[in-house]
Order: C-alpha cells, then sequence, then structure tokens
C-alpha cells in the first residue's frame, strides 16, 4: 500500500530475530524446538510494532490523502434507505445526563453518508452485531468464539531486554481445561509488550482472567524479564477465534464487514492485523469499482470472493480446526492434534483436509453452574510485578464524560442478583479486566449490582461472556475510552 513506508517515516523498526516457543508447567518449563512449527508460525521477516503508533501515523498518511477522519466521534447508529440497505452511519449525541435529559453542552450527532459503508469495528462491534442479526449473516454459520486478550507495556532493564525476540508460551497458569497463551515481544527502546490471552469459553465461573495474567508472569521462566523494570501501560481486548467455520457473509446491501469484525483473526498465531489490513485493500478495490460503474448501495459480491478465495481465506483455512481440538480435547491433546491438522492442510494443496470441525456453543453458554466449581484464591498483587485491577486501569488512560447515560445496557436489571449471583456467582465481577462490575452488600448482607462505566476499557467481553446474555455494550459518548497510543 506504502512502498516507500521506511523513508516516510513509519514506527516500524524492530525485525524479529529469534522465535521461541515454551510449555510452562507449575514447575518449570519445556522448550519446543522450532523445526516442526507450521511456516506460518515463523515470525522472521515480520515486524515488532506499536499498533497505537502505527494507527497514528497510518492516520497522517491518510489525512495527507484526503481522506477526512474523524476521531473522537463513535458511529453508534446504522442508516437505513426506505428499501432496507445501508446509507451510512450517525455518530452519537454529545452533552446527555445521566438519566438521557439533554445538557447545555448538547451537540446532535452527525449523519455520514456514502454509497457503501465499511464496518471496521474489531471483534463484537456494536453495529456489526446488529447488522449481522438484521441480515441474518451468521444463518448456517458456527457461533463466533472469542478469547480475552489482556496486555501489559513494560520498561525493563537494558539487560533483560533482547529486542526482535518474540517468545510464546501455553500451560500453567491455566489448567488443561482452558484454553489460552501468551506472548512476550521485546521491541523499541527496551520495550515488552507481554500479553496475555484466555479462550472465554472457559467453563468455571469463579476463574478471573486478569488473575491468571498477573499469576503468568510470576512463572520462574518469565519473572525474571521484568524484575527492576516498569510497566507503563495496560490493555485488554476480546478477540475472535472462530476463525472460518464462524465467518458471517460479509456483505449486505450498502456495504461489508471488514477484519475482526468478521472475526477474521488466525487463532494459533494470535494475529488480525494482516487479515484486517488484506480486507480494507479487498474492500476499498472492490468499493472503488462499483463506483466506477455507477453503483451504490447493493453488495460488494467480488469483496466477499477475495476474502473467502484469496490470501485471507487460505490463511483461516489452514488454522480452522486448531480451536475446535483445544475446544475438546484439552490444551495437551488438543494442540497436539490441532497441530497435525495445520500441517496436513498446510501441506495438503487446495483445500487441505476435507472436513472443518464445528464449534457448537458460544461463550456465554460453555459457562458452568458455580456449584460444580469452587472459588479459586489468587495470590495478592506485590505491587511491582503484579498489580491489582484498578491500579492497572489507569494505565489504560480509560476517561469518560460521568455525566452520560451508563453504556452498558441491563435487558433485565434483575438478573444479575436474581439469576446471575445464585447461579454462576455472578461471573462479572471477575471476567471484566476493568473492575467495571461489583457486587455490594448493605449493613444486611442485602447485595447490590454495581456498574462503574467510567473505567470500562471497551473490551467487550461482558456483551459475550455474561451467562444471561444480558448486558449490551453501546457506544459511549464520542471520545470516552482508553488511549492505547504507545500500545
Ligand atoms: S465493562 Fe465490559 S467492555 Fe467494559 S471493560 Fe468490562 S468487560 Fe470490557
Amino acid at each position: 500500500m506504502i512502498p516507500d513506508w521506511k523513508a516516510k517515516g513509519a514506527p516500524v523498526d524492530t525485525e524479529v530475530t529469534e522465535d521461541r516457543f515454551l510449555v510452562l508447567g507449575p514447575q518449570g518449563d519445556m522448550r519446543i524446538p522450532n523445526w516442526p512449527m507450521p511456516p506460518l508460525m515463523k515470525n522472521h521477516g515480520n515486524y515488532i510494532v506499536s499498533l497505537g503508533a502505527l494507527c497514528k501515523w497510518l492516520g497522517e498518511q491518510a489525512t495527507e490523502l484526503g481522506v477526512e477522519i474523524y476521531p473522537g466521534f463513535a458511529a453508534s447508529e446504522v442508516l437505513y434507505d426506505e428499501k432496507g440497505a445501508v446509507v451510512g452511519v450517525a455518530t452519537g449525541d454529545m452533552g446527555v445526563s445521566r438519566e438521557g435529559k439533554p445538557l447545555d453542552s448538547f451537540v446532535r450527532g452527525m449523519e455520514l453518508r456514502g454509497k457503501y459503508t465499511l464496518i471496521c469495528e474489531g471483534a463484537r462491534g456494536s453495529l456489526s452485531k446488529q447488522l449481522i442479526k438484521k441480515f441474518s449473516l451468521d444463518a448456517n454459520r458456527e457461533p463466533q468464539k472469542y478469547g480475552i486478550g489482556l496486555k501489559e507495556l513494560w520498561q525493563v532493564k537494558p539487560e533483560k531486554h533482547r529486542r526482535g525476540l518474540v517468545q510464546h508460551t501455553f500451560g500453567w497458569p491455566l489448567g488443561n481445561s482452558v484454553g489460552g497463551g501468551a506472548f512476550l515481544y521485546h521491541y523499541g527502546d527496551n520495550l515488552v509488550s507481554v500479553g496475555f490471552v484466555v479462550h472465554l469459553n472457559y467453563e468455571n465461573p469463579y476463574l478471573s482472567p486478569y488473575e491468571e495474567f498477573q499469576r503468568f508472569k510470576t512463572h520462574e521462566a518469565i519473572r525474571d524479564v521484568f524484575e527492576g523494570g516498569k510497566r507503563i501501560g495496560y490493555g485488554a481486548r476480546a478477540i475472535t477465534e472462530g476463525g472460518m467455520q464462524s465467518m458471517p457473509d460479509l456483505t449486505f446491501p450498502g456495504g461489508a464487514l471488514l477484519g475482526c469484525a468478521a472475526g477474521m483473526v488466525n487463532l494459533p498465531r494470535i494475529k488480525g492485523s494482516h487479515n484486517a489490513m488484506l480486507s480494507g485493500i479487498a474492500a476499498a478495490d472492490a468499493a472503488f469499482k462499483a463506483i466506477g460503474d455507477g453503483r451504490s448501495h447493493d453488495k460488494l459480491d467480488s469483496y466477499e470472493d477475495t476474502v473467502r478465495n484469496g490470501e485471507i481465506g487460505l490463511d483461516l483455512r489452514r488454522v480452522r480446526n486448531m480451536k475446535p481440538y483445544w475446544s475438546r480435547f484439552g490444551t495437551a491433546l488438543g494442540v497436539a492434534l490441532g497441530g497435525v491438522d495445520l500441517w496436513l492442510n498446510t501441506l495438503i494443496p487446495g483445500k487441505g483436509l476435507g472436513y472443518s470441525l464445528k464449534h457448537k456453543k458460544n461463550d456465554a453458554e460453555a459457562t458452568g453452574k458455580a456449584r460444580r466449581f469452587k472459588p479459586i484464591d489468587y495470590p495478592r498483587p506485590d505491587g511491582k510485578l503484579t498489580f491489582d485491577r484498578l491500579t492497572n486501569v489507569s494505565f489504560s488512560a480509560t476517561n469518560h464524560e460521568e455525566n452520560q447515560p451508563v453504556h452498558l445496557k441491563l435487558a433485565d436489571p434483575h438478573i444479575p442478583i436474581d439469576t446471575n449471583l445464585p447461579d454462576y456467582a455472578e461471573p462479572a465481577q471477575r471476567y471484566c479486566p476493568a473492575g467495571v462490575y461489583e457486587i455490594l452488600r448493605d449493613d444486611k448482607g442485602n447485595p447490590r449490582f454495581q456498574i462503574n462505566a467510567q473505567n470500562c476499557v471497551h473490551c467487550k467481553t461482558c456483551d459475550i461472556k455474561d451467562p444471561s446474555q444480558n448486558i449490551t455494550w453501546v457506544c459511549p459518548e464520542g471520545g470516552g475510552g482508553p488511549n492505547y497510543s504507545g500500545m
């Protein structure tokens, strides 16, 4: 897209020099040699970047080409014409009070109309969710699957830094029945990006992805990197994991879903940005051609075809059975079977193995009843290597105007206390990586569900994992949310 990116100062400067894969156990670790890894798991030739910095730079390039960008204005509503085709989006109203009344600062949202509207909201986008439902884009597809990714950015001591090292792990602290893994990327000026993914189909409602992440950093094979260093950023985001089987139809009259809004993450690689970029190019090409042909507000069929039968389809087809194997057989056997399947799908030309395994349940349905499990006793944070949630949230730089309607909507406000608390020990207290949901008790011990919406880091996990499917994330007032500029 931008062949002279180096000359134009793209913040892309740490080339991968070493790949390492570790399996962690409670007492030690085992390195998996690189030779059995399928080619797509090798990172040589790639770069380690801050996506926050890269997107800022891309924004500057686009602006120079005449593209108008409206940061701070969330697309909060889809606009349709009288025939039901999508004709654009509207940004949300600003200056509305917590009770929904206009304040002195009230400004009506803007309508942005176009011949085609391309939706690139990331995983579980609030408009994508509406569009998938309205146009039944997921009919006859497997349910979408998700993971929650948590990340910290660290500045480590120079002697601990190995610029260009990419390290992936799986295993401890997650047990065999909980899928997930971690990465450490050493890049830039003594920076290490450490991420931890927990598959959201875990059953135990007492599990806290955040606390598992904190425990991970204390493993003897990991902790040394961070000792003496400084955590300088924190964030969390749901990622799609359903792959090819779960990818909905991508087009509808007047537009298309792109990138993670459609679920284009390659799970074993823990990467989706490559496919998001390719889908952007494919959608732009299709829209450009259609507009040139005098068309508008119809379906961009050529985009769907390019994604499914081109580079993205090939990337996702090879790994399509990894997640189902992992979910069915646990980490030890599931990853081994998934690895063999991946190799065969890589070696057999064309469409590879002829079958695609199913995911069956969505992640909310996978949550088990609390009575089948015991609460997990997580260690207290030490404030050096491990941190409590609220301290970490302050490192996401999240910010919301306090006097605005709560952007986490409960379809039934009684469900958290009447259903989720007795049946599932209200897991929102633990799966939310920002401590937004709390059960508070009055003097008599009566429980109350509290939503601290201003802490939200927009990860969308509550919209996905609530066992009663009672929470809907909607766009807060424009400009609110985390600020991941260095992440
Ligand atoms: S409230 Fe929901 S979207 Fe916000 S941080 Fe918590 S789980 Fe994520």
